[in-house]
């Protein structure tokens, strides 16, 4: 079996798919994409065809090792979100060829379902608290929210009220025994991330994520060793290298590495196996499509540490297409008790909608991130 081709298609709401076929007609499915920078992982994936093109895919080991290191400089989101939709339609085939999910071939599988949790928004609050009670109704047993708007390096009290009062509401909404994420998103700075940290201990909060950006955990070790709040990060890490620094630092409780920025199915496994030997939990990082969120399942089902699974279901971010349109069956993420099965099929264990694909790019998106201003009219990290 052979590479015979790869093609990508740039859909709605702000994903990059890849499809490759085999010359024995075999196709498998990834989706390769940095959320704002589709058009430059696009273009790296079709750099990289051109090694791809002829070499057997059964080989996916081989094929990630050259991709990664054959081209002199190596890391960092768009090379290895592009490496990731390749591995992940790599294993997709190798699944597919052989009738097996890609867990089988990795030693089978720990679990047949895991927990998932739902966005609620919060970059603005007023509703945060009924978009909770509301995915609470649907079965949801966890929620994450954005823990602040704007936030300066050092910022008022009323800004710091503000974030625990609309916690405080979720909280109140959801009652004791639903797990609540508290994401900083990389908003906070180090003066005000010490302060917030500290303020939220009395929400018994599931985790709070990214309290500041990962290129700033080393300055901030102690503060995050001490919190007794759970310390997650790592959507923006790359690969098993800039996980490294960041396990050995103790500071982190759980990682969330995205298989579709970090090097795909094969890489993520990896990292979740590294973080295992620190006693770390896995939360793989996921508010994309379908071909990302069966990777993620592939993945949790063969990783002991592997603890929730974030899904992006009516995210904000999904305002023209949603995570179920693309698939033949949408029933194979049917979620249940606030889990959602581990999909039995062949490959990644879902089948794409090719069709509807075709169709949806030709509109294709140009998504960008918001660009937010502080009061004094400086950049506002979103
Ligand atoms: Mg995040």
């Amino acid at each position: 079996m052979k590479i015979k081709s790869l093609t990508t298609y740039t859909v709605p709401p702000r994903w990059l798919f890849l499809r490759i076929e085999t010359d024995d007609g075999v196709v498998g499915w990834g989706e390769p994409v940095l959320e704002g920078r589709a058009a430059s992982v696009a273009a790296a994936v079709e750099e990289l065809s051109d090694y791809l093109i002829g070499q057997d895919p059964n080989q996916i080991e081989d094929l990630w090792t050259v991709m990664y290191r054959s081209g002199f400089y190596r890391g960092g989101g768009i090379h290895m979100s592009a490496l990731a939709g390749i591995d992940q339609a790599l294993w997709d085939i190798k699944g597919k060829a052989l009738g097996v999910p890609a867990y089988e071939l990795l030693g089978g599988r720990v679990r047949d379902r895991i927990k998932i949790y739902s966005w609620i928004g919060g970059d603005r609050p007023s509703e945060t608290a009924k978009a909770a009670r509301e995915v609470v109704d649907r079965g949801f047993t966890a929620v994450k929210m954005n823990g602040t708007e704007e936030l300066q390096y050092l910022d008022s009290w009323e800004k710091v009220d503000q974030s625990l009062a609309n916690v405080a509401a979720v909280r109140d909404a959801v009652g004791p025994n639903i797990g609540i994420g508290v994401d900083f998103h990389g908003r906070v700075h180090k003066p005000m991330a010490k302060v917030l940290l500290r303020e939220l201990e009395p929400f018994r909060l599931m985790f709070v994520e990214e309290p500041v950006l990962s290129e700033h955990v080393d300055g901030f070790v102690d503060v995050l060793r001490q919190s007794p709040i759970p310390i997650a990060l790592g959507e923006r890490l790359y690969s098993r290298w800039d996980f490294k620094s960041v396990l050995a630092s103790g500071a982190v409780d759980i990682i969330q590495p995205d298989p579709s920025h970090c090097g795909g199915l094969t890489e993520s496994r990896k990292i979740a196996n590294m973080a295992e030997a620190y006693d770390v939990a896995l939360a793989l990082h996921c508010p994309l499509g379908p071909i990302a969120l069966a990777t993620c399942l592939q993945i949790d089902a063969g990783c002991y540490n592997a603890t929730i699974q974030e899904q992006s279901l009516g995210i904000h971010y999904n305002t023209s297409n949603d995570l179920l349109d693309y698939l033949v069956d949408p029933s194979v993420f049917t979620y249940a008790d606030g889990q959602v099965r581990i999909p039995t099929g062949p490959g990644l264990g879902i089948e794409v909608n090719e069709e509807y694909v075709v169709e949806r790019a030709a509109e294709g998106h140009r998504w960008r991130n918001p660009v937010w201003r502080h009061q004094d009219g400086s950049f506002a990290e979103w």
